[in-house]
């Protein structure tokens, strides 16, 4: 584990990385507050950090507010070292966001169990973490697609649509539908009609920008949002999303599998507010004028008010 030590005394310094090495750790040295504020506040900084109390420039209290400040994640846990045992340095230190205090000169043996004991907080701390990022792709992941489950979906219009307006610019809603999936799942059995599921997700995925969004509306009716997207441009990547759909041929023990999708595409008004649930119905209209005139195509919507078709 990295550990960032900062001391402007340099024999100080010396004896502590000696130490540290020792006890299997990578150090990284700063001498001074300011140097040591940089490589705390970089990238990819160490986590665990000792900093002496006393320093030219920033000194150690002034570098723990410093980073609780401007460094929530991931978390820095802070030993300030000082030759100071004043019960009110101790509390001005712990106050200022340290995390322990060792006075100086240290005693290697108990220097050790405390970097242990930061070490485990550090690890428990990085454990909460990847369990509240599980937890919110739960929340908003669809388990079968990977792509945003239908809440995070209506948010991201949602949010694009504020945007987009502030912007001055359209927000293009695709609503689209695989063509016939009952059939599939009846003739191929419901797992074929997953891998389908899955496999339309991914080329939907492929074949927006990076920028775009792509959701799982329903059982097989999925959401696209192109932010910027003039009338023009999202026919066009409807008509693309259809195509790539149209070239899956996916082989399965009882012959292949070669869906289509039908799709209904609005944009917004870049004069006033969409509301996104009327934007998602004038899409749905759109898309159920594709399944009437044959299915497998793509239909922008009719030109209403507050939804721009030019
Ligand atoms: P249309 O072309 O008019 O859209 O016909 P369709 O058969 O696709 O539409 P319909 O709404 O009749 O059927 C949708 C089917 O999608 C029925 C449902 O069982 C299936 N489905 C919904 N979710 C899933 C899923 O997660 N996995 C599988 N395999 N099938 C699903
Ligand atoms: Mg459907
Ligand atoms: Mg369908």
């Amino acid at each position: 584990m990295k550990v960032l030590i900062a001391d402007d005394e340099l024999v100080a310094l010396r004896l502590l990385e000696s130490s540290l090495r020792r006890w299997g750790y990578d150090v990284v040295v700063a001498r001074n507050g300011n140097e040591a504020s940089q490589i705390l506040l970089s990238p990819d900084a160490p986590k665990l950090a000792i900093l002496d109390w006393r320093m030219p420039g920033m000194d150690g209290t002034q570098l723990c507010q410093e980073i609780r400040q401007n460094k929530p994640e991931p978390y820095t846990y802070v030993i300030l070292l000082s030759g100071n045992r004043d019960q009110d340095d101790i509390i001005a230190g712990l106050d200022a966001g340290a995390d322990d205090y060792v006075t100086k000169p240290f005693d290697p043996a108990e220097l050790r169990v405390r970097l242990r004991t930061g070490k485990r907080i550090l690890c428990l701390q990085e454990q909460l973490i990847n369990s509240r990022e599980a937890m919110r792709d739960l929340a908003t992941r669809d388990g079968l697609t990977g792509l945003w489950n239908r809440s995070a979906i209506l948010d991201i219009i949602e949010g694009e649509l504020a945007r987009a307006l502030r912007q001055g610019v359209p927000v293009a809603v695709i609503m689209a539908d695989l063509d016939c999936f009952k059939l599939i799942n009846d003739t191929y059995g419901h797992a074929t009609g997953d891998a389908v599921l899955q496999k339309a997700a991914q080329v939907m995925r492929d074949s927006v920008r990076r920028y775009d969004s792509v959701g799982r509306y329903g059982g097989e009716e999925f959401l696209l949002v192109l932010p910027g997207c003039d009338p023009a441009n999202a026919i066009g990547h409807a008509e693309r999303v259809r195509a790539a759909i149209a070239q899956i041929d996916l082989p399965t023990p009882k012959g292949n599998v070669r869906p289509t999708v039908s799709l209904g595409v609005a944009v917004s008004s870049i004069h006033s507010a969409s509301d996104p649930y009327e934007l998602i119905q004038t899409a749905d209209v759109a898309l159920y004028r594709a399944k009437d005139g044959g299915r497998n195509r793509a239909e922008l919507a009719a030109a209403e008010p507050g939804i721009c078709t030019r």
